[in-house]
């Protein structure tokens, strides 16, 4: 099982404004000339010890998230990130009308299906995709995208096979070389979280959801839907106190996640869906704030926090 991020944002694709890009490359010259630490060594020894909020960027691309188990694609979401996965897929099969894939969506606000007109595998007749929720109308939502009012190309002119499935949660269903669970979770409008199984590696996508005062209830079926996954992608748009005065806005803080995933006996916990308010320097706070939180909590954990960023690539 391989996993690889493609969009990581929350809400809105957040490109790096030119002061931030400006602040970055200027603290990053100071940081290299003036790190005693780094004399002496060679400038790629050097860029290498620098801190990845400093050198890079987590990404500005809305959630999508790629699996591929053996010969078999997999892409949860189809957010802005969805187009530079289409391009990677061209590079193969998908581009000789060979290919074939499965996208499973956790629900379709805007930030979670609008890469899918510029994902271009989707182009090419012969390619067979699937296209897996739990909402029974989902083909009329994603052609609503392409009304011509809102975008000049159809979802027909897309000329790849596409079929639409509707799943039930709490179901198992079996695709061979692995399996999906499906949870439903408290979001405005609903979303749903997947659990993948393969060999003995389990992959879970939990994006936009929120535990509060009203569904505590369902904490101990989702600790339960979590429990012993390898990989927990999990929403992480909050700090802590913006979580508490957003009630009901259907997102968690890392605080939570990092809770969670203690309990479900995750190994690894990825931080996901972050606010477009949110610099990289922001998110690397935020991340160091999350790991001190569980070194002081739960000392003798080995769960390991991962934020995720365009181009991740997770063997679990
Ligand atoms: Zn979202
Ligand atoms: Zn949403």
């Amino acid at each position: 099982m391989q996993i690889r991020y493609y969009g990581v944002r929350g809400s809105l694709p957040t490109p790096t404004l030119p002061e931030e890009v400006e602040l970055k490359v200027k603290r990053f010259f100071v940081r290299i000339l003036r790190t005693k630490e780094y004399r002496g060594l060679k400038l790629k020894d050097a860029v290498r010890q620098v801190p990845f909020h400093a050198k890079s960027t987590y990404g500005g691309n809305t959630p999508c998230v790629y699996v591929r188990i053996g010969n078999e694609h997999i892409i949860f979401d189809g957010g802005s990130g969805a187009r530079m996965l289409g391009f990677d897929l061209m590079k193969d099969k998908f581009s000789k009308g060979k290919g074939t894939a499965r996208f499973f969506f956790s629900h379709t606000h805007w930030d979670h299906i609008q890469g899918l007109p510029f994902f271009a595998p989707l182009f090419i007749p012969g390619n067979k995709f699937e296209f897996y929720s739990c909402f029974p109308d989902l083909e009329e939502r994603l052609r609503y995208q392409h009304d011509p009012r809102f975008f000049p190309i159809s979802m027909d002119y897309m000329q790849s096979q596409k079929k639409f499935i509707q799943l039930n949660p709490d179901e198992a269903y079996d695709f061979k070389s692995y399996t999906v669970r499906v949870m439903k979770q408290n979001h405005p409008g609903d979303s749903f979280a997947y659990r993948v199984e393969a060999d003995d590696k389990t992959f879970i996508y939990s994006s936009d959801v929120e535990f509060n005062d009203k569904n505590y209830g369902q904490l101990h079926q989702a600790i339960d839907f979590y429990r012993d996954a390898d990989v927990l992608t999990f929403d992480s748009q909050y700090t802590l106190d913006e979580a508490l005065s957003k009630i009901d806005w259907g997102h968690s803080s890392i605080q939570f996640g990092i809770d969670i995933a203690y309990n479900a006996n995750i190994k690894k916990v990825v931080l996901f869906h972050y606010d477009p308010t949110y610099s990289d320097e922001k998110i690397s706070d935020i991340v160091r704030i999350g790991i001190s939180y569980k070194n002081k909590l739960y000392p003798k954990s080995d769960l390991e926090i991962i934020p995720a960023h365009e181009g991740l690539l997770i063997e679990p």
